[in-house]
């Protein structure tokens, strides 16, 4: 007794969907939510023609979210996976084989670098990093057994970008797949796929789930690159399980309120810090100083909840500034209804060494802050209060 409401589907706005798309209502209770189905074991036959399992995703607990995330990004179909990493891994082991050869960004997420350079060479594909964010220096790497290029934008933790629509097209001139890291920039901030991307892959633990609650992971493409990586997924097995399945759809209910807060506030912040003498520099998409605001303002439709800022003096003192802070706490990960900061250089950039982050604008000093939903004038005074105790 499922009803979908596919019909509703067409010309939705992002916050009609994503409160409409995906529901399964349980009709014999009459309850007007997907109900959360726990079952391993299905009927066979079973009365869809299916085989129902849930690594195969296809409960409805599992499809309600999907469903939503594959029509915010204009995509044709999405899967679930039990981490971003899953669904990171998932998409390489699924769309290159020995022999071949991937192009990707230099400055992406730390645990795909490890994932590419650990385990995807031990299965003879190999890699070309590129350290600039000129999308002519991706097609320079372009090989003739090239398959994938791989970008992801805004970046972590300087939040740079990268020009989607120029890697698309030389993706496209070449005939090799284009996937994108769009997790910083959430389905809200971004639509890859109208920019002619391929594969949009999300860490759902981060905006979409965006309550610090669940580890999940999201990519969305067309049917037949789908299909692909439907295949090695249900092989890996990396597949939401549907109590996380349920907690993502109901935290993506609210998944376009919380990022329109999350953008004012964290411009607000941004503007504040530029403001202060005891801040050297402050890396925002949104501000007119960021190397990237021109393309930010072109392919971006907000400036994200992350403001990254580099303190003038020393550790101790960038240490005692975070020490100082009441409502905004140290953690790792972002994207959450909290505000959180943490120190790249001891945290996502840990395994770097100390002259290659500064290289790259990366100083002992600088933090990355996840803006939460928090009310914008409590946030300012917090982190007023930590910088005047300096
Ligand atoms: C967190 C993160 C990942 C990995 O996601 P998990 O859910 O932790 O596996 C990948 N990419 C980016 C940009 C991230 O921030």
């Amino acid at each position: 007794m499922l009803m979908r409401n596919r019909n509703l589907e067409v010309q939705m706005k992002d916050s009609t969907l994503c409160v409409h798309v995906g529901s399964y209502p349980d009709l014999n209770e009459g309850g007007i939510n997907t109900p959360v189905y726990l079952s391993s074991a299905h009927l066979f036959p079973h009365p869809s023609g299916e085989l129902r399992y849930p690594r195969y995703s296809n409960l409805p607990t599992q499809l309600g979210p999907a469903e939503k995330i594959a029509g915010l990004e204009h995509g044709e179909r999405c899967l679930l996976f039990s981490s971003g990493m899953a669904a990171i891994s998932t998409i390489f082991l699924a769309l290159l084989s020995k022999k071949e050869h991937c192009v990707v960004q230099s400055d992406i997420y730390g645990g795909t670098r490890k994932f590419l350079s650990r385990e995807l060479v031990r299965y003879g594909i190999n890699f070309s990093l590129v350290e600039s964010n000129d999308p002519d220096a991706f097609e320079r790497e372009i090989r003739p057994n090239t398959k994938l290029l791989y970008i992801e934008s805004p970046s972590n933790p300087l939040l740079r970008l990268v020009d989607i629509e120029k890697i698309a097209e030389i993706a496209e001139k070449h005939h090799i797949i284009s996937v994108i890291d769009s997790t910083f920039a959430t389905p809200i901030n971004q639509k890859p796929i109208d920019m002619g991307i391929d594969v949009v892959v999300h860490s759902g633990t981060k905006y979409l789930g965006g309550h610090s609650d669940i580890t999940c992971g999201a990519v969305v493409a067309n049917r037949s690159i789908m299909d692909r990586i439907g295949e090695a997924q249900k092989s890996i097995g990396g597949t939401l399980d549907p109590f996380s399945s349920f907690l993502l759809d109901r935290g993506l209910k609210t998944l376009p309120l919380r990022v329109a807060r999350q953008n004012d506030n964290a411009f607000e912040i941004a503007r504040r810090l530029e403001k202060s003498p005891k801040i050297q520099k402050v890396h925002y998409p949104g501000l007119k100083t960021h190397p990237d605001h021109d393309l930010a303002r072109r392919q971006m439709h907000g400036y994200g909840g992350i403001v990254t800022f580099t303190m003038n003096g020393a550790l101790e003192t960038a240490r005692k500034f975070t020490q100082g802070l009441s409502l905004i706490k140290g953690a790792i990960s972002l994207g959450g209804i909290e505000s959180i900061v943490c120190f790249p250089f001891e945290t996502s950039h840990a395994g770097m060494r100390k002259e290659e982050r500064e290289q790259m604008g990366i100083q002992d000093t600088t933090l990355r802050l996840s803006v939460g939903i928090e009310d914008q004038e409590d946030l300012v005074s917090d982190l007023d209060r930590a910088l005047s105790s300096l």
